[in-house]
Parts: structure tokens; C-alpha cells; sequence
């Protein structure tokens, strides 16, 4: 097994006794890790699971994530994370979607997945906690040597898209494995790292730019169920935590609460930050307790990393997402595909070992997103005199909040079933806690008199929360081209400031 199926294995093998996972207050060594992991691969493979099949998991930041991460690999099945903030008809989709036959998910998701609307191809369902323990237990503890190369897809990550439907990114062992190794190269990462996961799983960066590697490297990694400043200060000094990964927002709340003056954050060495921009007060303020921030730019397709600020540059080159990570390529080009000059804005393309071979089921959408072999980020970005990336705007329509990225396309199609709306358009507004929230523009049908409290609650239920608007405005029409295209770019400058 070339895979990441193997980690655990390998880890067992070398460094046995040293500290894989602590959860709850109770640490998991590499090798109890690596007999769980078989046990679930065993009792997974006995329940009909074969090379290829799809193994998904819903539910918070817990050992059982990674058993089944490691689980799925070693049977060469792919492992599909779902995001813990859908709600039932999105989680549905996205089983569907990947044809799913098991379903691993939290005691916190029992009742989402009891009422999952829809049909999938779902034969297997394991809820941790008891269950998934007893499962464990009686399954059978020899190993299993299937054959796993780095070209067999690992993870299937749903990414949403400019046109509605969230696609499948398909991340091969491969993709991973370099990914990761990207991260070694370019921090300062050892094997005595122990690293605070407050990050979903879920989500490429949390798994990628922090568990993993440092699960390669022999590290502790610190599960918490979720993101909380208050526990984030106990954790920290609990721990003696040493590598912490986070959104801008998560940043900021740490460094706005009371305890920030007096905590002790000696242990702390490795900050890293992506996922959006991250504002330069945020920095000045970690940089007063003497703390540097690893600025990273990247994308779910990437597995994700493509761009690193490191700590030398860290201020000098404030505002920039850095150079290329040591394994990758990154340029900027017009949209003729030649590269732009000093100072010229142009798209961010980038190629590498860690980009993903395309989008699940999707050929044509595969297609539409990589040119002559690089991945187009729909991102723009300028470079200067020395090859340091700033990114200056996002081609595609897309708003960042807290960290979760929301296509404005799939809550306009939910806002267009309303049968008050004739036609609407989201846009995203400045928000100092979230970096921005999404705001809804919507034109009401003639003769109807909307009123927005009911179209947002309209939206319940069919978005996760943090997809609903914020606000709701009305208007009589929406700009548009000749042609009937709507200039998103008009509707964000007429209402798109926080109180318009
Ligand atoms: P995701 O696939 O969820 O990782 O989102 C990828 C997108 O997030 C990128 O295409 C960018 O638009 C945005 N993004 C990620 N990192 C940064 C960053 N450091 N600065 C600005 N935008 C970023
Ligand atoms: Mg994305």
C-alpha cells in the first residue's frame, strides 16, 4: 500500500509509542491507531466495502474521523468528509451524488441522518460513540496488504461551484502525500509538534495544512469537536500547543478575548493562516505578542496549498499570499494565457503534483477548469519585482464567511423557488466578524408586497445557516446587459455596503 492507507502502519512502525491523537483529554498512540484503523477496515470490508466504493462521515472533529480517513484508504475504498453545517437535502445530494454506501456520522448528526430525505446507495451506517466501538471490537486484527497506489483517489472533497451544485474535487494519495509534504518543506514542522485541530476535518485545511502532515511527521495532534476561543487559551496552556492552524476569523476572536492580555502562549511556534485574506491589523496584533503568522493561499482542488508566506517575509511582504509552495507552479496570466507583467492583474493558474486529477463524474467541468495542465483558481492576483503573490480580487462569484466559502448561484436558485421573487441577485457585504455575509437583492413579482423576514424564513431548512442572507433588500430591477446579463459587479457597488 502506497497510500495514505499505510501511515498508520508505518508510524507503528517507527515510532509506536509517541502520541498520534489526544481527544477528550485520552491520547491515542500511533500504534493503538494504526490496530483501530485495521479493525474498522476489516469490520468495513466484512459489511461488503471494495476497492473504489465511497465511505462517508458526517459529524464533528474526533479520532474516528481519522480511523476512517486511514480506514478507507487502506481498503483503496475513497473517503468522503461532509461538511457538519448542511442541512438534510444538501447532505443527501452530496451522498447521492458520490454514491456513498457507508455512512460513519456523530451522536451530534443522528437525527440529520434518520431524516435524510431522498434515496442513496447508503447500506452501512455507524454511529460513533458505542456502536462504532463494538464494531470495532469484534472485527478481526490482521493486516491487510491491498494494493493502493499514489494515482488512487483518496478523498472525494465536495467543493461548491458558480453553478449551483457543489462538485466533488477527487484528491488522489498522491495528491495528499505532496501536499503534505509541501508543508514540511516550507515550515519549520517537527516531530515533537503538537498541533491544535480546532478546524473541521471537513474542510481541506484543517485535514490537510495541519493533520496530516504532522500525522506524517510522528506529531500530536489535539482534536476538539469545535472552535471555541474560550477553551481555544485552556487548550493551549493544557497542551503546550505548538502549531495552530486557522480562518482570519478564528484569528480575530482569539486575539478580542479577555484572556488574550494575560494568556501564556510560549509553546506557541507555527501559526498559520488561509482560506481568505487576511487582514493586516490581525497581524499586527499577533505580531505585539511577538507571534508570526504563515499566511497560505489555496484551494480545495490544490489538496490545498499552492501559495506560503513564511515567517521571514511575514512583514516585509505584509499583503502578500507568498511564493509557490516548493512542489508547485503557480503564474499569473491575461486571459490570453501570457504572463502578466510586474503590477498587472491577471489569473492565479496552478500545477503541481498535489492538484487534483478533476471533479467527480464531471468531464466537462474537469475540463472547463484546467488550461494547457494548469488549474484555473478563478482568482485574481498581481506579482511584484521579487515573485510575491498578492491577491487582489476573486474572478469567480464567490463570498468567504468565517471561513466557508458560498457560491451566491445555489442560494439564488433556492430564492427563485419563492413564488414572490422574480428575480434576485446575492452579493456579499463587509462584516467585521465574518469577513463578509451573504445579502440577498431580490425584485419582487408585480402586485406582490414581500416581506424579507418571510423570504429568509423561506430559506430554512434548505441552506445551511450559514448560507441564509443576512439581509434582505428589495428592489424594483436589477442591472443588466443588453443581452439580459445580470453585472453582478453593479449590484455589489449599489448594495453592497453594510447599511445600503
Ligand atoms: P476552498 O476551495 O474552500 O479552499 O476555497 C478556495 C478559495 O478561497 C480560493 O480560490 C480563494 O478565492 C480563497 N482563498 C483561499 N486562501 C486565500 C488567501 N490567502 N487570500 C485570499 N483568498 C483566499
Ligand atoms: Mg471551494
Amino acid at each position: 500500500n502506497e497510500g495514505l492507507g499505510s501511515w498508520p502502519a508505518r508510524r507503528a512502525r517507527k515510532t509506536p509509542h509517541r502520541t498520534a491523537l489526544v481527544f477528550g483529554g485520552q491520547p491515542t498512540d500511533y500504534r493503538t491507531l494504526h490496530a483501530r484503523t485495521t479493525r474498522l477496515a476489516h469490520a468495513l470490508r466484512a459489511r461488503g466495502i471494495r476497492r473504489g466504493d465511497r465511505i462517508a462521515y458526517l459529524g464533528p472533529n474526533h479520532p474516528a474521523y481519522l480511523e476512517t480517513l486511514f480506514a478507507a484508504g487502506t481498503l483503496g475504498a475513497v473517503f468522503v468528509p461532509l461538511n457538519t453545517r448542511l442541512v438534510g437535502p444538501e447532505i443527501a445530494y452530496q451522498l447521492a451524488d458520490s454514491g456513498a454506501k457507508a455512512l460513519l456520522y456523530g451522536p451530534s448528526h443522528a437525527g440529520l441522518v434518520a431524516g435524510l430525505p431522498g434515496t442513496t446507495d447508503v447500506r452501512t451506517y455507524v454511529e460513533v460513540g458505542p456502536e462504532y466501538e463494538e464494531l470495532l471490537a469484534a472485527a478481526a486484527g490482521d493486516p491487510i496488504d491491498e494494493p493502493v497506489v499514489p494515482d488512487d483517489t483518496c478523498i472525494i472533497m465536495y467543493t461548491s461551484g458558480t453553478t449551483g451544485r457543489p462538485k466533488g474535487a477527487m484528491l488522489t494519495h498522491g495528491n495528499l502525500t505532496w501536499n503534505a509534504l509541501n508543508v514540511l518543506v516550507d515550515t519549520d514542522l517537527i516531530a515533537d509538534e503538537r498541533a491544535l485541530v480546532s478546524a473541521p476535518l471537513f474542510h481541506t485545511a484543517g485535514l490537510n495544512m495541519l493533520t496530516l502532515p504532522v500525522l506524517l511527521k510522528g506529531g500530536t495532534c489535539v482534536l476538539v469537536e469545535a472552535f471555541d476561543p474560550e477553551a481555544t487559551f485552556d487548550l493551549i496552556e493544557q497542551h503546550r500547543i505548538t502549531f495552530m492552524f486557522g480562518v482570519p476569523t478564528m484569528f480575530d476572536q482569539v486575539a478580542r478575548h479577555p484572556r488574550w492580555p494575560d494568556a501564556d502562549l510560549s509553546s506557541l511556534r507555527i501559526l498559520t493562516c488561509g482560506g481568505s485574506p487576511v487582514p493586516t491589523p490581525l497581524i499586527a496584533l499577533y505580531q505585539e505578542r511577538g507571534l508570526t503568522f504563515l499566511q497560505g493561499y489555496g484551494m480545495t482542488e490544490a489538496a490545498p496549498g499552492a501559495l506560503f508566506l513564511d515567517a521571514e517575509h511575514a512583514i516585509s511582504k505584509a499583503g502578500s499570499a507568498g511564493v509557490p509552495h516548493f512542489f508547485t507552479d503557480v503564474r499569473v496570466v491575461r486571459p490570453d494565457l501570457t504572463p502578466v507583467d510586474v503590477g498587472e492583474p491577471g489569473e492565479i493558474m496552478v500545477r503541481g503534483p498535489h492538484v487534483m486529477p478533476g471533479y467527480w463524474g464531471l468531464p466537462e467541468e474537469t475540463a472547463a477548469s484546467f488550461a494547457d495542465g494548469w488549474f484555473r483558481s478563478g482568482d485574481a492576483a498581481t506579482v511584484d519585482e521579487d515573485g510575491y503573490v498578492f491577491v487582489v480580487d476573486r474572478l469567480k462569484d464567490m463570498i468567504i464567511s468565517g471561513g466557508e466559502n458560498i457560491y451566491p448561484a445555489e442560494i439564488e436558485d433556492v430564492l427563485l423557488a419563492h413564488p414572490g421573487i422574480v428575480e434576485c441577485a446575492v452579493i456579499g457585504v463587509p462584516d467585521d466578524k465574518w469577513g463578509e455575509v451573504p445579502r440577498a437583492v431580490v425584485v419582487p413579482r408585480e402586485g406582490v408586497v414581500l416581506d424579507p423576514d418571510e423570504v429568509l424564513a423561506s430559506l430554512a431548512g434548505r441552506l445551511a445557516k450559514y448560507k441564509v442572507p443576512k439581509s434582505v433588500v428589495l428592489a424594483d430591477e436589477l442591472p443588466r446587459t443588453a443581452s439580459g446579463k445580470l453585472l453582478k459587479a453593479r449590484v455589489r457597488k449599489r448594495y453592497g455596503t453594510p447599511d445600503s
